[in-house]
């Protein structure tokens, strides 16, 4: 199996990476933000109460992602492999990860970091909130925060990949194909 963590801050396009790796790798895509909001517009109680935090760019509690994620692994027993986008965010999430692939005699290939600057980062952001819709890109206070959660709670994960050695990272900056090129690259040594 091929299965990839793409990681990075908000903005720094795994989202848009994705989908282009989906059709070249036929993986299957795990967002745990767009099941989160799967989840807010079903209107289920999960979702309403990770609404509450979301809108203030803080993390939904660990648990509650691992059991999404365990459940879609669980309902994609055939899959070639999985691209994990925003997930894991937290150490606690990568090592619970590693747990449930082992249980499935899997493992991460390898986690594909996509590095942009704050800057960078705010202006993408608030485009794609114009744009999209999405709330928490509507407002600056609330794109800080979730870099700042980001630079917290989720930066540490790298590590956790490197020194598993298995960390590669990426410019971001530049043409969507430029970028998923170089992603290909790290993709097809694997
Ligand atoms: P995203 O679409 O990945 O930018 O996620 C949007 C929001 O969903 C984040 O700001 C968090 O509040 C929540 N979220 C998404 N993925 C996770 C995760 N793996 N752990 C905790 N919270 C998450």
């Amino acid at each position: 199996m091929l299965n990839l963590v793409l990681f990075g801050p908000p903005g720094a396009g795994k989202g848009t990476q994705s989908q282009k790796l989906i059709e070249k790798y036929g993986l299957i895509h795990l967002s745990t933000g767009d099941l989160l909001r799967g989840e807010i517009s079903q209107g289920t109680e999960l979702g309403l109460e990770a609404k509450k935090l979301m809108d203030h760019g803080v993390l939904v509690p660990d648990e509650v992602v691992i059991g999404m994620i365990s459940n879609k692994l669980d309902a994609n027993k055939d899959a070639k492999g999985f691209i994990f986008d925003g997930f894991p965010r937290t150490v606690a999430q990568a090592t619970a990860l590693d747990e449930l692939l082992k249980s499935k005699s899997s493992a991460i290939s390898g986690m594909i970091a996509l590095e942009v600057n704050d800057d960078e980062l705010e202006h993408r952001l608030l485009l794609r909130g114009k744009e999209s819709g999405r709330p928490d890109d509507a407002n600056p206070e609330v794109i800080r925060k979730r870099i700042k959660e980001y630079n917290d709670k989720t930066a540490p994960v790298a590590d956790f990949y490197k020194n598993q050695n298995k960390f590669k990272s990426i410019n971001g900056i530049g043409s969507i194909s430029e970028i998923f090129d170089a992603i290909a690259a790290v993709v097809d040594a694997y």
